[in-house]
């Protein structure tokens, strides 16, 4: 089962708390309060009845209460009654049918259809020696009425209670762990698109918002600060390496070149020159690599695009990476299935790049007398280019992975200047012309990389003018 969110377990966990606090006060209150009501209709009662003997009289032989006995005070109706219990005068409330017998003293609860009375009867001795009851009968229920309506109004304000409760308090808790939920979005963008120059940035003018939440914001924010710094760092360090490089790596060569340019040189340290030059120039490669990736991480890597007649680009780099090939002797034939006259606004140099990185990767992998096909498609908003080999593929945990720079699936393949930089490079030139590139491959059969980029570029003026310069240096 799905984990609830913090917020909506502490809404449903303090709107719990709350209701049952609230819930026991007013039980505790109304229990309390109805005992209460009840005494205090009985102590009235009671009060009542005794203070009625002041209004009976003895007059002209005959016991007669006086005027206000008849009235109703606090809902209690009075009756007298002789010795023989015969009702004599007197108020019987109305609803009250039963004649229950005398009981002097007592207070008794009766029921009577729906209702239920309280009655009190209590015997006095008149002057004349006679004994008389008064009967004080008051309505239970008329008692607690006003009671009851509290209670019922309470019961409906009770729900609307619970509910204003857990709205507000979802509203707060959300409102309290915003700020957390920012950390959160802050995190998944940099996992997205490695941009480590973004922060968590809350706002830190209001004084009262510097809580935990965030000091941690804010802890967060300097570890990112510290890490943009170290990965700087480390870009630079590995731009000035190969900076550094260039210089004796082109010494080298330069000096093969001269040296083979000796025709009384002996074979055999010709071959060791050759060797040496061969090497010099993988180096030379893998420094022009790290040299772009480097650039393209520094955001120094402009493209200048412009409208390229890209079918006949890829023939042209098919033809060569053809003589490549024979060169070598592996005997890859490679199969173009281009259709002719597709345009598309791409850089060319980088275009080439690409293609020769997935070409000469795919004859590398592959075996001896296979073929490699390359084929080239437009649907007039993107071309789509697949470069597919029927070589030694890659397995399925490493796929993920080829993209990464210095990845090699199979490390006993590689070699030279194989050093796992092509594909890293293949990928951002790809993505830098707002397009995608895949890979499907399986062990032992083949793979097929395809690349999609699109027809037309964004700003195609202000890249062409702006950028060329800069490429050109820097390349
Ligand atoms: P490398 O320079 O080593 O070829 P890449 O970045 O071009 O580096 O490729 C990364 C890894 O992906 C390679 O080492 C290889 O294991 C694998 N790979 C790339 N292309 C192919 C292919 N066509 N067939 C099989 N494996 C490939």
């Amino acid at each position: 089962m799905k984990r609830l969110s913090i917020k909506l377990r502490l809404t449903v966990l303090y709107s719990f708390f709350m209701l049952l606090v609230t819930g026991a006060a007013l039980t505790v209150l109304f229990s309390l309060g109805s005992r209460e009501i009840l005494a205090s209709v009985q102590m009235k009662l009671e009060q009542r009845v005794q203070e009625s003997v002041e209004e009976i009289r003895v007059r002209d032989g005959q016991v007669k209460p006086d005027s206000d006995f008849y009235s109703v005070t606090g809902d209690i109706y009075l009756s007298l009654y002789d010795e023989s219990m015969y009702f004599l005068y007197g108020r019987i409330p109305h609803g009250f049918t039963g004649e229950p017998d005398i009981s002097d003293g007592e207070l008794r609860q009766i029921r009577d259809g729906n209702l239920e009375w309280y009655v009190y009867d209590m015997s006095f001795r008149m002057e004349d020696g006679r004994t008389v009851y008064v009967r004080g009968i008051t309505s239970v229920t008329d008692a607690e009425e006003s009671f009851n309506v509290t209670v019922r109004l309470a019961l409906i304000l009770f729900p609307a209670l619970a509910l204003a409760t857990g709205f507000i308090g979802y509203r707060f808790t959300r409102r309290t762990l915003l700020p957390v939920k920012q950390i959160t979005d802050t995190v998944q963008k940099i996992r997205a698109d490695g941009d480590l120059s973004r922060r968590v940035g809350l706002d830190a003018g209001k004084e009262k918002t510097r809580d935990e939440i965030y000091g941690l914001a804010q802890t967060f924010d300097g570890l990112l600060g510290d890490l943009e710094e170290a990965f700087g760092r480390e870009k630079q360090f590995t731009s000035d390496v190969s900076h550094e490089l260039r210089t004796p790596v082109s010494v080298i060569l330069a000096q093969c070149g001269a040296c083979l340019a000796d025709e009384t040189m002996p074979e055999e340290l010709r071959g060791q020159v050759l060797l040496i030059q061969r090497k010099a120039k993988e180096i030379s490669e893998m420094i022009s690599h790290l040299l772009f990736l480097s650039r393209a991480d520094q955001g120094r890597q402009p493209l200048n695009r412009e409208q390229v007649d890209v079918s006949g680009l890829t023939e042209m780099v098919v033809e060569e990476q053809q003589m490549l090939a024979e060169e070598s002797g592996s005997g890859v034939k490679i199969e173009c299935r281009i259709r002719k006259g597709i345009t598309a606004y791409v850089d060319e140099t980088f275009y080439i790049r690409m293609l020769i990185n997935l070409i000469s990767n795919a004859v590398y992998y592959s075996g001896e007398g296979s073929t490699v096909t390359v084929s080239l498609d437009s649907d007039g908003e993107r071309i789509t280019g697949t470069v597919a080999d029927n070589g030694i593929g890659i397995a399925e945990e490493d796929l993920p992975h080829i993209w990464e720079r210095f990845y090699r699936a199979d490390t006993s393949r590689s070699g030279g200047s194989h050093s796992g930089l092509g594909l890293s490079m293949v990928k951002w030139i790809a993505e830098a012309h707002g397009g995608s590139i895949e890979a499907q491959s399986t062990l032992g059969a083949g793979s097929t990389f395809r690349f999609r980029l699109p027809v037309k570029g964004s700003d195609p003026g202000k890249e062409a003018r702006g950028q060329k310069n800069e490429k050109n240096e820097n390349l």
